[in-house]
């Protein structure tokens, strides 16, 4: 048996946050992680890693980057206004995201940056997606114009060091299984450590060990029969036990359970993420292709937005579609515009000098029903209207169901290429509900639950249907941090 004041389960971006705000406070801090060490880290080592937070414009982006002074003069840097983030979150929500959550995440964003900084965390510009140089000047587009240095990974990397730094103990290979919980108060964590039993005894806790998303059998029963056949994007290790343990002890579960952040991902991927190939299967280009299902038919408006107000719900049309998989189509045209993991040699990748012989090499798809579907696009797309990748030019189609709302080229030339993708989730969005000023868990009747902390993938109440990209990683900060805060005062209260 070992004591601590504070006991994190998990080694992600959210538990990292609150095993370093808990120690800023002055608690002693384990960490326990069920991966071993080569595999620690969570969905937070697999994330791209980038991040959206409030900012004003370009002189709040210096309070986290060197940015030199021609470069911040020079480019377009957008805006994400506290307004504009409630409106992206909002919008993509269904107006379903919970105010209290909701305001916490975006109002205290900004901030939550700066401290990420000063516990070692890199940013730099996000050169690489979402940005182009148009007519001369370098402009940023999706509102998330910073990335983190080395991505997920990056950001990982730079927090352990900060936490072994600091003298926080990490314990991996320690997957924790129960609360030790007096029917009062929770006063620990009883682990797995190798397989052997492992008691972890503490002042607080804080769950930080992601969703449900690694475990088959739940995702058929939360999200439905066919969720089993998704592939996992990242770790294998968020089966769902930090929610489980919660809810045996009376934890309110809150949120959208049948939910998930789920995109279009290399059909033929290995089974759960592989942290060899970051990125090679992505396929996030896919507004400026047609999407088409076995029968050859389109199944989605591909450009009624940037790709990162969509594609988080689009994994679940694909896996919807008949044997769950589909094609993203481009032609030439396009095809210098697509992000570079399409050029990586693991995709599966079909090319053709004409429509004829794509349809015709297209395997298990219907070549009468897609050649059919790309005259009719063809023919609806509003020709007249210039093509811009960088806004949304409203160079959309008439008369065809679904329509496609911005970037529509008819795929006239040569060569063509095909893309075949299957579902990749991501995360689960139901959770445990949390007071959003503590991170304290409630339990079902909502009072605080003593001595119990939640963030990360485990809060609940944040996201429904769908999700504004790169908000993941800045909620786990956010959340991260209030937790560890909470947590470490009344550990040293106790
Ligand atoms: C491929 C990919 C790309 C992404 N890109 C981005 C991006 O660019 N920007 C962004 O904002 N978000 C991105 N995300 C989402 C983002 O990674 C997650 O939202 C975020 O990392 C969740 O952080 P977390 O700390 O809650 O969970 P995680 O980082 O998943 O950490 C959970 C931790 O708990 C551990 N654990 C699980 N069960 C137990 C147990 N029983 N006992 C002990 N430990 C346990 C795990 O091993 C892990 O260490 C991406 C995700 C993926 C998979």
């Amino acid at each position: 048996m070992q004591e601590f004041d504070v006991v994190v389960a998990g080694k992600g971006n959210a538990a990292l946050c609150a095993a370093l705000a808990a120690r800023d406070r002055g608690a002693s801090v384990a960490m326990l992680e069920a991966a071993p060490q080569e595999e620690s880290g969570g969905n937070s080592r697999f994330a791209g890693g980038v991040m959206r937070f409030a900012y004003d414009g370009v002189e709040d982006l210096k309070k986290i980057a060197d940015i030199p002074e021609d470069e911040a003069k020079n480019a377009d840097w957008e805006s994400n206004t506290v307004e504009q983030f409630y409106d992206d979150l909002y919008k993509v929500t269904s107006f379903r995201t919970d105010p209290a959550l909701s305001e916490t995440l975006i109002t205290k964003s900004l901030d939550a940056m700066v401290w990420l900084r000063g516990q070692g965390a890199k940013f730099a510009p996000n050169y690489r997606h979402q940005s182009a140089v148009i007519e001369g000047k370098r402009r940023f587009f999706g509102r998330m114009p910073m990335w983190m240095v080395g991505g997920g990974p990056g950001l990982v990397q730079d927090l352990t060091d900060t936490a072994v730094k600091k003298g926080i103990e990490i314990f991996y290979d320690t997957r924790a299984v129960s609360l030790i919980h007096d029917g009062e108060r929770v006063q620990g964590i009883r682990a797995q450590q190798r397989g052997k039993a492992a008691e972890f005894h503490a002042k607080a806790v804080v769950l930080a060990c992601g969703g449900f998303e690694a475990n088959p059998e739940w995702r058929t029963r939360y999200l439905g029969p066919g969720w089993e056949l998704a592939k996992v994007r990242g770790t294998r290790f968020n089966t769902g036990d930090g929610l489980k343990m919660a809810l045996d002890v009376g934890a309110c579960p809150y949120g959208n359970w049948s939910g998930r952040h789920a995109v279009s991902w290399e059909r033929y991927a290995p089974e759960y993420g592989d942290l060899t190939i970051p990125e090679s299967s992505y396929r996030h280009s896919y507004p400026l292709s047609i999407m088409i299902n076995a029968d050859g038919k389109r199944f989605v408006d591909e450009g009624i937005e940037f790709y990162n107000y969509t594609y988080a719900k689009y994994g679940g049309e694909v896996l919807k579609q008949p044997q769950q998989f589909a094609y993203q189509v481009f032609d030439a045209k396009v095809r210098p515009l697509l992000r570079p993991e399409y050029s990586d040699k693991r995709v599966t990748r079909i090319v053709a000098k004409s429509l004829e012989e794509l349809a015709a090499k297209l395997e298990g798809v219907d070549p009468e029903g897609f050649l059919k579907t790309v005259r009719e696009f063809n023919a609806a797309v509003k020709k007249d209207v210039p093509f811009n990748h960088s806004i949304k030019d409203g160079r959309g189609t008439t008369g065809i169901e679904p329509p496609k709302s911005n970037w529509a080229n008819p795929l006239d030339t040569p060569p063509f290429e095909a893309y075949a993708v299957t579902c990749g989730i991501t995360f689960t969005f139901g959770g445990l509900r949390i007071d959003p000023e503590s991170g304290q868990v409630l339990d079902s009747h909502l009072h605080p639950m003593p001595g119990l902390y939640a963030a990360g993938e485990m809060v609940g109440g944040l996201f429904y249907f769908n999700y504004p990209a790169g908000t993941g990683l800045v909620s786990g900060t956010v959340f991260g941090r209030i937790a560890g805060n909470g947590a470490g005062a009344a550990a040293l209260a106790a």
